[in-house]
């Protein structure tokens, strides 16, 4: 009974996981259904201990075992697959003593006798092997092992035999046995019980002790089958009829906390139960050995008592026991023997590891004395006493490195067990240079150690790699010249040396003229080429501390660190790089004629090597806009002009929208009444900050931006608006409006005039377009297309500027003009001693036989007025007569005017 108190708390020895894990967390319906049939088997149990006979004994008895039977074995084949094997084993062992039982029975009952043995007998066995079965099963395993290994086999084997000797003495077996009144057969059957119960006790403590069956079922198993134990001990030692109720009632429990166990869920699966690597401790060599003593001490104890040993049993029982130790023994050596060859070949790996790398690794002392060498190290360092305890780290690497290496070992020595590397060079006598990577952790406290380890590796090839690939980042690389980014860097570190000294640096910014023709011409190959030889060449006139740099296609950057007069001397460079240009370049059978734009910035004490790079560059477009080949220096009121137009750039789309644009009006005179007759619109920009812009400025940025186009019908609409609001007294003066590329070649530009002529109601035969020949070379007949569809509405056209452009007279021919203006320039050159130019008299000549009406423009002097009346030139513009004036100014000049007047009068 005892036994049986200790199995109930056995709870301690399983983990319960249902407490706390999924299983019992809270009580499932099935939990529940488990309890109340528990409580009625309780019932059963009890009714059955106190009525033990009779119909209700048996059939309370019968209810229970065979219930529980059914039930276990229903149970056991709905659970899932991984987890039916162990509840089948019990459902088969509760089933099979069920069966026993009602056999029993009925053969008692058909019999009228209570026979010694019976067909329920083989029953019974069977239902202990399947217990022993299931109780030695892992029922956690993932997949199926062999539920014993050999150690653990011998192990059992050995319990067992203890147990059932034990048994054997506390029941008598041998008494049993001996007794020669009971046939030999029904004493066999009846000694196979104790010993099958021997081995299921055996089994039983096994398991516990492994903690093998966990959770609410592995308790209940424990229970069923200590229960079932416990009565079968009981039956063993009792006298028949012996509380005969009580120990059916101990069978009873124990096949339904068996089938209890079968019934709730199975426990959750754990890992794998990893075999412990046997660990030879003699605690576990004593445990081997002690069941070897069991044999003796039960001869003894039953020699003490005056009651017969059984020898043969004692012997036998003795012999399988030694054999057990024996092998145990056996294995525990052998388990030795492997784990010392397993540490051998570790070793002995180590240590080819160590020998077949290229590294080395030595252990050393904080001031580097070497405590243990390395037979690379000597290679490494190709320093003799390298491989020599004792020896001086420090002192081994070159010269150059001993402060390095020695820094190393003092961080290492300060911070223990942490990792620090370093790099050092090795120039082998001759040869190129080697780089180690030393890595260096400090493990004095380690016994086996007891030093700083380092560790040096080769890593030359890394390092070259490295190398390579710092020059291709800062290097061009068809010319291999150092590219923008490096040319930076060194101008900053010229800038700085040069700053200190108070003296400044020179940046050429040389752009190759026309250079994409040589590509179109020749293709890319030979452009390569070219690029590559001016390269060369450039890099033959520089001095020795001069960089050139390629930044860009074929543009090409030069630091100038000449010692004294750096502007000087990059004037000087420029010069002969002009020269040397001038020499033909040969690639692949053609040759090639160069020139170059040059620009060059000076330092100051504020320059930074980018600002001081684009205004070399500014200065190289301005040599570039000034007509290429040519140096051009940078100073400040090029970077002013460059910051204007840049801050221009910007602005123009904005001035139209913002109401930046004014409108003044130049008066067109007759020349021989100086009455007004036309207007001529000039838009002006005031800037809000750069102030007031004139159109020959931003009108070009305004095309190049895209802004013209806004300008041009502001304009137009302004200039329509205001002179088509005047008063009809002022009579019918003309209104001149500039058309430029951009709106000439504007789908819109009909469409549009007519929607501004129509909304001011300034009619078309007063509105005089005027285009310059410029303007007319981008796509000349779709230009005269739209120049002929305005005319036929009645605008009239002029050809401004005329005379300045090559093909005034082709242009004539082609587009459908009504008015010349002849350009200012030649009648600049109409001089008060010199007379009439020829150029202009033909000019005036051409206008006439055309029948167009010819303006003169910029008249500045009475006397030009004068000359120009006289050979017939109808009309005049000019600051003589009047500058462009706001559009008040305009009216009243108008208005003024209207009356007729001798020229000579008008002119002032
Ligand atoms: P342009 O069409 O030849 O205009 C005449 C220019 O000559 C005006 O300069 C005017 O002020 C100037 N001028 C007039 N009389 C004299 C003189 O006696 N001596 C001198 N030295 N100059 C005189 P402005 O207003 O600076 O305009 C320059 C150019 O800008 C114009 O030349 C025209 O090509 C362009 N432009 C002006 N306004 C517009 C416009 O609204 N649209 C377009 N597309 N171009 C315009
Ligand atoms: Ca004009
Ligand atoms: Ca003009």
């Amino acid at each position: 009974m005892r036994r049986i108190v200790a199995l109930e708390r056995s709870d301690l020895l399983w983990p319960e996981r249902g407490r706390s894990g999924a299983v019992g967390a809270r009580p499932g319906p099935r939990w529940t259904a488990t309890r109340v049939v528990l409580l009625l088997v309780a019932g059963l149990v009890l009714a059955h201990a106190r009525r033990p006979d009779g119909v209700v004994g048996e059939s309370t008895y019968l209810i229970v075992t065979f219930g529980a039977g059914v039930v276990a074995l229903v149970a056991a084949l709905r659970r899932r697959r991984g987890d039916r094997r162990v509840a089948l084993l019990l459902a088969a062992g509760v089933a099979a003593s069920a069966m026993a039982d009602v056999l029993y029975l009925t053969v008692s009952i058909v019999t009228g006798t209570e026979p010694e043995i019976s067909v329920g007998d083989p029953f019974w066995v069977a239902s202990y092997v399947f217990m022993i079965a299931a109780v030695l099963s892992r029922p956690n395993a993932t997949r199926f092992r062999a539920s014993l290994d050999i150690d653990e086999l011998i192990d059992f084997v050995s319990s067992s035999v203890v147990v059932i000797l034990v048994l054997a003495h506390v029941v008598d077996l041998g008494g049993l046995l001996a007794d020669t009144t009971v046939p030999a057969g029904v004493r066999l059957v009846w000694a196979t019980y104790p010993v099958l119960d021997g081995i299921l006790l055996a089994a039983l403590g096994r398991a516990v002790f492994a903690g093998r069956h966990r959770g609410r079922s592995g308790v209940f198993l424990s229970v069923g089958v200590g229960a079932w134990l416990a009565s079968d001990l009981g039956y063993m030692l009792g006298s028949d009829g012996y509380a005969g109720g009580w120990l059916d009632a101990g069978w009873m429990v124990g096949a339904s906390a068996i089938a209890a166990s079968v019934m709730v869920p199975a426990p959750q699966r754990g890992p794998d139960e990893v075999p412990d690597p046997a660990t030879i401790s003699s605690a576990r060599i004593a445990l081997t050995l002690a069941p070897v003593l069991v044999p003796s001490v039960l001869d003894l104890i039953a020699h003490r008592r005056g009651v017969d040993a059984y020898p043969l049993a004692l012997t036998l029982g003795s012999a399988v026991l030694i054999v057990c130790a024996l092998g145990r023994a056996a294995r525990l050596v052998t388990i030795r023997d492997v784990q010392r060859e397993q540490l051998r070949s570790q070793e002995h790996f180590a240590r080819v590891l160590a020998d077949s790398s290229s590294d080395a690794s030595v252990v050393v002392d904080r001031s580097g004395i070497i405590l243990r060498p390395s037979p690379h190290l000597a290679t490494m360092l190709g320093a003799a006493g390298s491989d020599r305890t004792g020896s001086d780290l420090v002192g081994l690497v070159p010269a150059g490195e001993r402060e390095r290496l020695r820094i190393l070992l003092e961080r290492v020595a300060a911070t223990p067990s942490i990792r620090m590397t370093t790099e050092i060079a090795v120039d082998d006598a001759g040869a190129a240079t080697r780089w180690l990577q030393l890595a260096a952790v400090d493990l004095e406290h380690d016994p086996v150690v007891g030093g700083i380890v380092v560790n040096l590796v080769d890593v030359t090839q890394r390092k070259l790699a490295e190398q390579e690939r710092d020059l291709l980042a800062l290097h061009d690389t068809l010319t291999r010249l150092p590219n923008r980014a490096l040319f930076q860097e060194r101008l900053q570190v010229a800038l700085e040396r040069r700053g200190r000294a108070g003296r400044g640096v020179a940046v050429l910014y040389l752009d190759i003229d026309d250079f994409e023709h040589v590509n179109d011409r020749f293709g890319h190959a030979s452009g390569d080429c070219v690029l590559t030889q001016f390269a060369g060449r450039l890099v033959e006139l520089v001095g020795a501390e001069d960089t050139v740099a390629r930044v860009g296609g074929d543009e090409f950057a030069i630091l100038v660190d000449a010692r004294e007069r750096p502007a000087e001397a990059a004037r000087r460079l420029a010069e002969s790089i002009a020269a040397a240009c001038a020499g033909p370049i040969r690639c692949e059978g053609n040759e090639v004629a160069l020139s170059a734009s040059i620009g060059v910035a000076v330092s100051d004490a504020r320059s930074v090597p980018v600002t001081l790079l684009r205004d070399a560059d500014v200065a190289m477009r301005q040599s570039k806009s000034g007509g290429k080949a040519r140096t051009t220096m940078f100073d400040e009121q090029l970077g002013e002009a460059v910051g204007r137009t840049r801050r221009l750039e910007t602005d123009i789309s904005s001035a139209a929208p913002d109401g930046q644009l004014f409108l003044e009006y130049q008066p067109v005179v007759d020349l021989s009444t100086g009455s007004v007759v036309g207007l001529e619109a000039l838009v002006r920009w005031q800037h809000p900050e750069l102030g007031l812009i004139r159109p020959d400025v931003f009108i070009p940025i305004a095309e190049a931006k895209g802004a013209m186009r806004t300008i041009g019908w502001w304009v137009l609409e302004m200039a329509c608006r205001t002179i088509a609001g005047w008063p009809d007294e002022l009579g019918d003066v003309t209104l001149g409006v500039n058309l430029s590329a951009c709106q000439l070649a504007d789908p819109m530009l009909v469409p549009g005039i007519v929607e501004a002529l129509a909304a001011s109601g300034l009619p078309p035969t007063r509105l005089v377009l005027e285009v310059t020949e410029s303007a007319l070379v981008d796509d000349p007949d779709s230009a005269a297309l739209r120049l002929g569809e305005l005319r036929g509405l009645g605008i009239r056209l002029a050809v401004d500027d005329f005379g300045t452009g090559y093909s005034s007279l082709s242009y004539l021919r082609q587009f459908p003009f009504d008015v010349l203006k002849i350009d200012r320039s030649f009648i600049q050159s109409i001089t008060e001693v010199g007379g009439m130019p020829p150029i202009v008299l033909g000019l005036l000549e051409l206008g006439r036989r055309l029948g167009l009406e010819v303006i003169a423009e910029g008249i500045e002097h009475a006397f030009q007025a004068a000359a120009l009346h006289e050979h017939d030139c109808p009309f005049g513009q000019g600051f003589h007569f009047a500058r462009p004036l706001a559009a008040d100014d305009a009216r009243r000049r108008v208005a003024a005017t209207q009356a007729t007047a001798p020229v000579v009068e008008l002119a002032r």
